[in-house]
This record gives C-alpha cells, sequence and structure tokens, in this order.
C-alpha cells in the first residue's frame, strides 16, 4: 500500500521534472532565442551586431584577449574586456557596453588583518549602471588593491560616492588596524604641567601617543625595551612608521613584530602603544 504522502511527494516530483522540461523547450524554441543568457545579448543587438551570435562572438573573441581585467571568486565573477563589462555569477550573466555604461563606487567594506586573511583587504562594490534601457544594472566587487588596474581597463566614467575613501595600498589598509589594536591598551594619563605638542611627523595634529612597555606583565621574556620619550608622534604618523619598518612581502607577521622607536630606537610592540589622554 503506498500512503497518501507518498503520492503527493510522487506527483509533486514529476511535476516539477515537468516544468523543468517546459522551461527548457520554451528556452529552446527560435534557435534559443528565449534563453536568459540569449537575452542578455539581445539587449546589445544593434549595428554593426545584427543578431545576439554575433554579439556573442564579439564578447568571445575579447574574453580570449590576455589583457582583459578579472576578478573575483568563480561564482560571481567580473570580467572587463576591450568593450564590454561583464558579471558572471552561477546563474547568470550581466553584461554592459563599456561605451554605454558608468560606474558609481557605492560601498567600500574592510577586512582587518586576522588569522583566516593574511592581509588587509578592503572590498569595493561598483553599481554598473547603462544608457541602454534593456541592460540592467549590476553590482561587482574588487579588491582596492586591484582598482588602480580595473581603472586602466575601464574606459567608462567612475563616480564615487562622497563616504567612500579607497584605499589602495597595504600600508594605507593597515593604518585602520593599528588604529583598533591601540584602542584596546590602556591609555596613557599625561602628568600634570605637561602640555601636548604638535606631531612632529605631519605637525598637522597633537602627538597622542606614548609607548610604555605593557607586554611585559603578559610575556616575561618579551624584547621590548621601555621608551622615555615624551608623546612626539600622532597615532597615524606612528602606525605609518610602525608598518613601514615591516617586511613588506609578509603582512601577516606585522601584527606580532616589534619595530624600534621612532625617536629613541627602543624596541617596541603594538601592545606597548597607548593613546594619550588628559
Ligand atoms: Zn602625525
Ligand atoms: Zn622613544
Ligand atoms: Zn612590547
Amino acid at each position: 500500500m503506498v500512503s497518501d504522502g507518498w503520492r503527493t511527494f510522487l506527483l509533486i516530483s514529476l511535476a516539477l521534472q515537468l516544468l523543468g522540461w517546459v522551461l527548457v523547450i520554451y528556452w529552446s524554441r527560435r534557435n534559443w532565442t528565449y534563453h536568459p543568457i540569449s537575452r542578455a545579448l539581445q539587449a546589445h543587438v544593434r549595428p554593426p551586431h545584427s543578431n545576439w551570435g554575433s554579439v556573442a562572438s564579439s564578447v568571445n573573441t575579447e574574453f580570449r584577449r590576455i589583457d582583459k581585467f578579472a576578478t573575483g571568486a568563480p561564482g560571481a565573477r567580473a570580467i572587463i574586456t576591450d568593450s564590454w563589462v561583464l558579471k558572471v555569477t552561477t546563474y547568470h550573466v550581466y553584461m554592459a557596453l563599456q561605451s554605454e555604461c558608468h560606474v558609481t563606487v557605492t560601498e567600500s567594506r574592510q577586512h582587518q588583518l586576522s588569522p583566516d586573511s593574511p592581509s588587509p583587504t578592503q572590498i569595493l562594490t561598483l553599481r554598473v549602471d547603462s544608457i541602454n534601457p534593456a541592460a540592467r544594472a549590476f553590482y561587482i566587487s574588487v579588491n582596492s588593491t586591484e582598482y588602480s588596474e580595473l581603472r586602466e581597463k575601464l574606459h567608462a566614467p567612475i563616480r564615487s560616492s562622497a563616504n567612500v575613501v579607497i584605499h589602495q595600498t597595504i600600508s594605507e589598509l593597515f593604518l585602520d588596524t593599528f588604529r583598533a589594536q591601540v584602542e584596546l591598551n590602556p591609555t596613557y594619563t599625561l602628568p600634570s604641567g605637561q602640555d601636548l605638542e604638535p606631531c612632529i611627523g605631519c605637525m598637522q595634529v597633537l602627538a597622542n601617543s606614548k609607548l610604555v612597555t605593557l607586554c611585559h606583565s603578559e610575556d616575561s621574556d618579551s624584547d621590548c625595551q621601555q621608551c622615555f620619550c615624551r608623546p612626539m608622534w600622532c597615532l597615524s604618523c606612528l602606525g605609518r612608521w610602525f608598518a613601514s619598518r615591516q617586511d613588506q612581502q609578509r603582512p601577516e607577521t606585522w601584527l606580532s613584530s616589534r619595530v624600534p622607536c621612532p625617536t629613541c630606537r627602543a624596541r617596541f610592540c603594538i601592545l606597548d602603544v597607548c593613546v594619550v589622554t588628559r
């Protein structure tokens, strides 16, 4: 005996199967004219292209060139060829002609140095709009370090939202990690009678960092030395100095290494950097 539950299950599975075939047959009519990819291609049919097949072969030819820009994971790949901007996802292909599109940097996401990502990264989200009403707008993601390469390949105008700052070097990205780490350290209270002076690195802001050998309490074998300098550097300048003294090829070691104090050369680690308060 077959229960009603199983009968319903069988009917639903057969219906899904049938639906799948109906969809495939619908797509394949008139030489696959109704398939989603051929529809995306049809949006770009106009001279010199007479049909979507000719658009497809133009994309094909340019895609084979080695100078195309390509980025992203296999499930959401962004490709820029001489005249096309493409995004290839698992189920869809988005496309826009370079000569018809304009690009806006809409968002930036920062990923701090962490055990799973060996170097700090900034991911930019770009919206690609086309003046062609038949082409849908779409979003692509790029790493900020690839941004200059993208700009070289992309001839369309790029606009940036006011609140997006693009960090193109690892040192600039590292500054945010440095600052976040220092915020976790205890602060240093300025002795009464002492005043903060402008940072000697940039002369733009007050020097607000002090090196105190705090790491000793956690790890008695620490190689850090006490620095007796008064606060002379702002946090950004100290962070830049810290980054500049590192092995540039191995950003994953930066947080754990020691560098000399820019003034007295006493070695310090990131745990020893304190923000000065009054
Ligand atoms: Zn400074
Ligand atoms: Zn010092
Ligand atoms: Zn230390």
